[in-house]
């Protein structure tokens, strides 16, 4: 079917994507003189039999990536130094990184600690307006943030293109994906290229015999779907097409439960549990539709009036762990009442298809930790497996909602 008639001139920009070069690896560089212009890896803290978590393009010339064993590491480039990771200093770069891009666009959407998309407007969408404003980008990392601070920066009608045209040229790219380019400068890509698929997809398409990226721009709306198994395949059959498309505005955009408590558990230790258990169900509920929040609010109700609550950025996570660990580290000391109610939300939920999976090895860990809970759930019931901070409360406030049948949510699709 042919995309609809474009909104905007064929050599326009809507959205402008980047991606830091070697991220870590070039703080390393920016904070250590030493290590500029040689191969560095950043390897994390605890063992040395250990894998590079990133490398500098210095040693990635030789080969050097993020999972290489460090003894291999060491025989591939000789001179390689490595270092400790350091997340405090990324986190505080990043931050720096988005108030410099600031300067000349503002931020739309931050999708990891070195990846985030500006919306183009008006005159900014005319061709050499973006490139001038993607040049700007790029001069104001380097000059206000550090000179080791290259990214990768791509111009397209939505962000999904966006950020393949940012994957195509490393480090300090600037590639454009306009519609008249259309599909031309995508044909000599394969579909693992493509941000959202992976080995397994990869391997679905295989089976369809789609290898090619030609193969793949020759399925129709209804192929995708097919190949996708989802609506998803219509999104990408859109997107690889240049347009935009827009997420239905009345979907729920927040997950939340809430639990009044027995007696016997209106206790601080006894509403810190239930909390626990909420916060479960929640990210479990969230992860299962395929949303990940930006935001968790927790609040207690007080026997007799007054309350609680507290807000808790995200970094797109329904990673249950790490929601109850910081959830456990924003707890307060002593209540100021007796528990009677307390509740969970999870806000800002936004489709996971578009968010890279978390640079941290650990937080992949978790990641990978939170799915392999939810299958086994999934097959055995809601609390086969479960956090140990729940374990007091396992059936104090009951799962009455399955996995496949959620009714108090208005899901997509
Ligand atoms: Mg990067």
């Amino acid at each position: 079917m042919p995309a609809p008639p474009p909104a905007l001139p064929e050599s326009h920009f809507t959205t402008l994507f980047l991606d830091l070069n070697s991220y870590f690896a070039s703080v390393e560089q920016q904070l250590n003189p030493a290590l500029r212009g040689r191969p560095v890896a950043v390897i994390p803290v605890e063992t040395d039999t250990t894998c590079c978590i990133a490398a500098s393009y210095e040693a990635k010339a030789y080969g050097v990536k993020t999972g290489t064993n460090v003894a291999e590491a060491r025989r591939m480039c000789p001179g390689i130094v490595f270092v400790s990771t350091r997340t405090d200093a990324y986190v505080r770069f990043h931050h720096r990184i988005i108030a410099a891009v600031e300067s000349v666009l503002p931020v739309h959407q931050v999708f990891s600690i070195d990846e985030m998309s500006c919306r183009l407007v008006g005159s900014q969408q005319h061709p050499e307006a973006a490139l001038a404003l993607a040049r700007c980008v790029k001069e104001v990392i380097y000059s206000r943030v550090g000179e080791c601070l290259r990214c990768s920066i791509g111009l397209a009608t939505n962000r999904f293109l966006a950020k393949l045209a940012a994957d195509m040229q490393k480090p300090d790219g600037l590639v454009t994906i306009s519609r008249a380019d259309l599909p031309h400068k995508i044909l000599g890509l394969v579909p693992r290229d493509l941000c959202g698929i992976g080995p397994r997809m990869e391997e679905r398409l295989r089976r369809r015999g789609i290898t090619t990226m030609a193969h793949l721009l020759a399925l129709d709306e209804r192929a995708m779907v097919d190949a996708w198994g989802s609506v998803v395949g219509l999104r990408y059959h859109r997107w690889l097409r240049g347009d935009d498309p827009q997420e239905a505005p009345t979907r729920k955009r927040s997950i939340g439960h809430q639990h009044v408590m027995p007696p016997e558990l209106r206790t601080a230790d006894g509403a810190r549990a239930v909390l626990a258990r909420l916060i479960h169900k929640a990210a479990a509920r969230s992860r299962h539709v395929g949303w990940l929040a930006r935001k968790m609010t927790i609040w207690i109700k007080f026997h007799g009036g007054g309350d609680w609550s507290i807000d808790i950025p995200l970094e797109s996570s329904v990673d249950t762990l790490e929601l109850i660990h910081l959830f456990t580290d924003r707890w307060p000391p002593t209540l100021s009442g007796v528990p009677h109610c307390v509740g969970v939300t999870l806000h800002d939920l936004e489709k996971e298809d578009l968010i890279p999976l978390p640079l941290f090895p650990q937080e992949q860990k978790r990641q990978k930790l939170a799915r392999a809970m939810d299958s086994l759930n999934n097959k055995y019931g809601l609390h086969a497996i479960y956090p140990a901070a729940m374990h007091t409360t396992r059936d104090a406030a009951p799962a009455r909602i399955g996995f496949t049948s959620i009714p108090d949510l208005d899901m997509p699709e």
